[in-house]
């Protein structure tokens, strides 16, 4: 492979989803895109290590519907698309709409997922359709009300692998497996390949092409800053003021301090929604759809709820509370700095909260073999840090504790308040 395409044209698509790309605004293909579509096209089993952001999803949605376009049609999915989450399972349908609706064909693409009532679903699927998008655990409930047939697959897509078996995907699986027809062409989107995934790769794909893709590397400014838990909103303020971000994603532990941090930005000014999962799914999709139209220029997100979104160009990530495995923080702040744009990740690092500790961050910096150096910002410097200073060798009681206390306390009544009436 010359690998020098850099254009839609020369990869092997037909001129109406070359168009489709354009007017999705995709002027270049993305690196996964120039190596997945030609493939795909060819018949290939793809594995890829592509993660949200890198362009994945077009590069399998485009070639699919170029197959479609080829195939003759028939009542059952002839492509199905396995998404590990709700939005993402939606986010896909609606990438594969947008394309599709600019085709000389019809074609039906249904999305099914969890949480949602299964029959208008169901209804949706009465005149068959032509790509089926879903979660596996909806999919089986659809299966076992016969609502699908899966028997005429041709393409199977497994996205965000990674995180399907997160989910303890193998026994869903199994029983969706034993629904298709015996060896469809399959392509494995992942982030990470962990070895419980090898096992599901070797059985699955036969001779796949496989794509790294360690050519663009995201420019993604990393920072740590040292700050009280009770100063952590007004930091965030100063942040998004000082930087004039437009589009910010701000991570935390719980849905209450997602609720609890977008309101106080509201109450300072600052439009902030919150994303969590015990929003109903049209208050998800809204919430998203706000931050996208820029009415919302910020967006507090537990990670249950932000995963494999897509929500292009944000300036920032902040990590308000750290996440809890250290491979959360790779996928947070590769939310910024997508497709060759610069981004900035900046974490919170609070001597007083136990989702904040340095010990917690020094071991996502292990992980992630890189040293992010602590910055303290002027007035906004922590009291808990400067105390351990002290011990070793600062004047002793130079700090009135009596500060500390209230810091505290602001701290508890903030994680004991009451959500605020929506
Ligand atoms: P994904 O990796 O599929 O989650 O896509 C990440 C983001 O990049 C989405 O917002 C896409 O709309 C956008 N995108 C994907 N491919 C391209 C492309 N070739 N040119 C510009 N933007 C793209």
């Amino acid at each position: 492979m010359s690998g020098a395409s850099n254009c839609f044209a020369d990869l092997g698509l037909p001129p109406s989803l070359q168009n489709a790309a354009l007017a999705a605004g995709y002027i270049e293909p993305s690196p996964v895109q120039r190596e997945a579509v030609p493939a795909v096209l060819a018949g290939r089993d793809v594995l890829a290590l592509a993660e949200t952001g890198s362009g994945k999803t077009a590069a399998f949605a485009l070639p699919l519907l170029a197959q479609l376009l080829k195939a003759k049609p028939g009542p059952g999915p002839r492509a199905l698309v396995l998404a590990p989450s709700r939005e993402l399972a939606a986010q896909t349908a609606d990438l594969l709409r947008l394309f599709a609706a600019t085709l000389p064909q019809r074609f039906k693409i249904a999305v099914a997922f969890g949480g949602v009532s299964i029959n208008p679903q169901l209804m949706a699927l009465r005149g068959g359709c032509d790509v089926m998008v879903a979660t596996p655990g909806r999919l089986l409930d659809l299966l076992a009300h016969k609502g699908l047939n899966l028997q005429s697959v041709q393409t199977l897509v497994l996205d965000e692998a990674d995180r399907l078996l997160a989910a303890g995907f193998e026994q869903e699986w199994q029983r969706i497996r034993e629904q298709l027809p015996p060896a469809p062409q399959t392509l494995l989107f992942s982030a990470t390949f962990p070895n419980a995934l090898q096992q599901l790769t070797d059985a699955l794909l036969s001779e796949p092409v496989r794509i790294t893709l360690d050519s663009q590397p995201p420019d993604i400014t990393q920072r740590a800053i040292q700050v009280d838990a009770a100063q952590r909103t007004p930091l965030l303020r100063h942040l998004l003021k000082a930087h004039d971000w437009q589009r910010v994603l701000v991570f935390v532990a719980t849905r209450y301090a997602a609720d609890h941090v977008a309101d106080k930005l509201w109450a300072n000014g600052i439009q902030a929604g919150a994303l969590h999962g015990e929003l109903s799914q049209g208050a998800r999709t809204e919430v998203l759809a706000a931050l996208k139209s820029g009415k919302v220029k910020v967006l507090v997100a537990t990670d249950v709820a932000a995963r494999g979104l897509h929500i292009p160009a944000l300036d920032a990530v902040i990590n308000y509370e750290l996440p809890r495995a250290a491979t959360d923080y790779t996928h947070r702040i590769g939310r910024t700095g997508r497709m060759g744009q610069k981004g900035s990740a900046v974490s919170f690092i609070c001597a007083d909260s136990p989702t904040n500790a340095e010990s917690h961050f020094r071991l996502i910096e292990k992980r992630q073999a890189q040293r992010v150096p602590r910055e303290q910002l002027p007035g906004f410097e922590p009291v808990a840090v400067a105390n351990e200073g002290q011990a070793s060798g600062g004047i002793k009681g130079a700090r009135p504790s009596k500060k500390d206390k209230l810091r505290a306390a602001a701290a508890a009544a903030a994680t004991t308040a009451p959500p605020r009436p929506v």
